[in-house]
């Protein structure tokens, strides 16, 4: 096996696949530790990929030539666009996964991915050169030496799972936690915390009572979260949907004491937005019973997630509670549920690459940054990795601002905001969602992609022809135009103000649909059913663009003035001393990115903004 690599990625999961797989895609030779190949891959809580916010997460990174799209397409047993009713820019796709088939798929593209090769083992210590990471060694005894590495280790450093007063040292449940690594990292003084979060218990659907629940069914025509997947293969399965009792709420509120979370056991905070059924018990105590779907995990596997009762009590109580929710009188726990809380790294350490400031050619990526969830996590390892490819390669770094992309947003708070609690994407993170829809991520980064060498020739084609079927059919909708009055005559409600309206214009209107512009032009029945969408979407929101795009514009102009490393924010007067705190932590690398830091004022901006011009006029000169 060789011994030197471009990139050293850590870690398997859904960062570190990611990272792995586009570091060596931009050709770098890249190795990647991880404690288990056969969990790469594995989906540590529940088996569904996507959501709202999430679901945009994922079209982008597949825009970007990346895994999980790919992945939870030949995955998928049940997929849903959520939010079908109200705006395209909030609909989020999504897909329960049967975590096998998940998994087999991120493993065999993985395993067929060039420059790429493997080491299982632990990865248990960093070396330097200076500043500079040089190497890692693993539990093997062998050492690699490299020029960049990405630590995407989850929930592993230092992890502690919890379950009642039971307390167990694990990444999660059977597997290690990272604690040499943890060792390894604290020696460089990077502010730190403890973060939690939890899973339910699994049940064996074999002994749940169906009849009488109520079921859920995926789309009639599942939508793939790929561009490139042409047809969905695996059968789709139905999910149950249940309800806790009184009784159950009894018992929660009875055995609160023997939660490791109520009880004090656990320092770190939990993720607010994905609560524990005792906290849903305790802080929605007006409520007399809570939804639950009962989600297969596979298509031959009888394991049933409960999503929507995870939590920390002993299991003798989780059996006790279980048995009182409608249907699972007679439940059998395959597993119970637990709590792990675990070290994480202040993401304000980081720069817009996701390198640490403070040591050179070393990236984070993942659940280590604060992050909860599969598409937070894959979404930053695609950067990481990118960006670890570009760093050893001696490229500048590759970044998405928050106008371009939910990954820009979501790196774009990290940095600056840090997290107080695990944070997890939503639409309404970000200010620019009318133009950052999940059906329209290839247009705005598959050309990026290509630009920075991360997507491959089959997408660059596929893309590209994309693009032309899109022009051609938007261009027969500009094309064919009505007076008002005509308008009229086809039962068009418009101004009679004398103007020709498009096709494309009539359907910006509300109250117009597809079916109606097709009855006027039948022709335009031709275009591509996965088209009409698109173009309806482009069409509702285009009257709502020119007012982003100058957003937009105003934005860019502030991420245009960049603010010197150099700078010196303790020592500028005016600044109060609470912001140069913040803004020696955070080092903005523009105006645009200082004004987001919590408690910036105008007139602060303004004091930096004359600072950095300065500055620049200085160096000028000196040049
Ligand atoms: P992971 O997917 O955890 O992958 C980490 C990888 O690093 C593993 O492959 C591990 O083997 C490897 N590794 C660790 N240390 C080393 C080392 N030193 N050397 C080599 N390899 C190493 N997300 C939600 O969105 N909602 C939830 O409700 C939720 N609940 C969760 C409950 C539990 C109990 C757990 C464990 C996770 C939960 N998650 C939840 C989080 C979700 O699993 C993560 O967000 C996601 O998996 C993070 O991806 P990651 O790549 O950062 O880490």
């Amino acid at each position: 096996m060789k011994r030197e690599f471009d990139v050293i990625v850590i870690g398997g999961g859904h960062a570190g696949t990611e990272a792995a797989a586009v570091s060596a895609r931009s050709g770098a030779q890249t190795l990647l530790i991880t404690q288990k190949l056969s969990t790469i891959g594995a989906m540590s809580c529940n088996p569904a990929i996507g959501g709202l916010g999430k679901g945009h997460l994922v079209r982008e990174i597949d825009a970007l030539d990346g895994l999980m799209g790919l992945a939870a397409d030949r995955g998928g047993i049940q997929f849903r666009v959520l939010n079908r009713r109200k705006g395209p820019a909030v609909r989020g796709p999504r897909a329960q996964a049967d975590r096998k088939l998940y998994a087999n798929a991120v493993q065999n593209l993985l395993f067929s991915t060039p420059n790429l090769s493997f080491y299982e083992g632990e990865a248990l210590e960093l070396q330097f050169n200076g500043r500079s990471v040089s190497a890692v060694s693993v539990s093997g005894g062998e050492l690699f030496k490299t020029r960049a590495v990405v630590i995407t280790t989850g929930t592993f450093l230092n992890g502690l799972i919890h379950r009642g007063d039971e307390r167990e040292e694990a990444g999660r449940v059977g597997d290690p936690p990272s604690k040499a690594l943890a060792r390894s990292l604290s020696q460089f003084g990077f502010s730190m915390g403890r973060l939690k979060t939890g899973t339910p218990a699994r049940l064996d659907g074999r002994s749940i009572n169906w009849s009488g629940l109520e079921s859920q069914a995926g789309d009639d025509q599942p939508e793939a979260f790929s561009m490139m997947t042409e047809r969905l293969e695996n059968p789709q399965i139905e999910c149950g949907i249940t309800y806790t009792t009184p009784e159950t709420h009894r018992i929660i509120r009875e055995n609160l004491h023997r939660s490791a979370m109520y009880s004090g056991q656990i320092e770190g905070r939990g993720p607010r937005y994905c609560p524990s059924v005792e906290d849903k018990i305790v802080r929605f105590a007006d409520r007399d019973r809570h939804q639950i779907f009962l989600e297969p995990e596979g298509l031959d596997d009888p394991t049933i997630y409960p999503n929507g009762l995870s939590t920390s009590l002993p299991a003798d109580v989780q059996t006790e509670f279980l048995r009182s929710i409608i249907g699972l009188e007679k439940v059998e726990i395959i597993r119970p549920g637990y709590a792990i809380e675990y070290d994480y790294i202040d993401p304000r350490e980081l720069k817009r690459s996701l390198e640490t400031k403070k040591c050179d050619g070393l990236f984070l990526a993942g659940q280590i940054n604060g992050t909860t969830g599969y598409e937070e996590a894959g979404a930053q390892g695609l950067m990481s990795g990118l960006n670890a490819a570009r760093y050893a390669g001696g490229q500048e770094a590759a970044i998405l601002d928050r106008s371009q992309a939910y990954i820009g947003v979501m790196i774009d708070d990290l940095v600056t905001q840090g997290v107080t609690e695990p944070y997890r994407m939503f639409t309404s993170r970000s200010e620019y969602r009318l133009s950052l829809r999940s059906d329209n991520a290839p247009d705005r980064l598959t050309a990026l992609g290509d630009l920075w060498g991360c997507v491959g020739s089959q997408r660059s084609q596929a893309f590209r022809k994309r693009m032309e079927r899109l022009d051609h059919y938007r261009h027969l909708l500009d094309q064919k135009t009505l007076t008002p009055n005509e308008a009229r005559d086809f039962g068009l409600n418009v101004n009679l103000d004398g103007v020709r309206r498009s096709a494309f214009t009539l359907l910006s209107h509300p109250d117009i649909g597809w079916e109606q512009i097709v009855a006027i032009w039948p022709e335009l029945n031709e275009t591509p059913a996965d088209l009409t969408d698109r173009l309806l979407s482009d069409a509702r929101y285009s009257v709502y663009m020119d007012r982003q795009e100058r957003d937009i514009a105003v934005f860019k102009a502030d991420e245009d003035l960049s603010l010197p490393d150099s700078l010196d924010y303790v020592s500028l007067s005016g600044l109060s001393a609470e912001l140069s705190g913040k803004l020696m932590l955070v080092r903005p690398a523009t105006i645009g990115h200082a004004s987001r830091i919590e408690g910036m004022t105008p007139a602060a901006l303004t004091l930096i903004a004359s600072q950095a011009k300065r500055l620049q006029h200085k160096s000028d000169r000196a040049a």
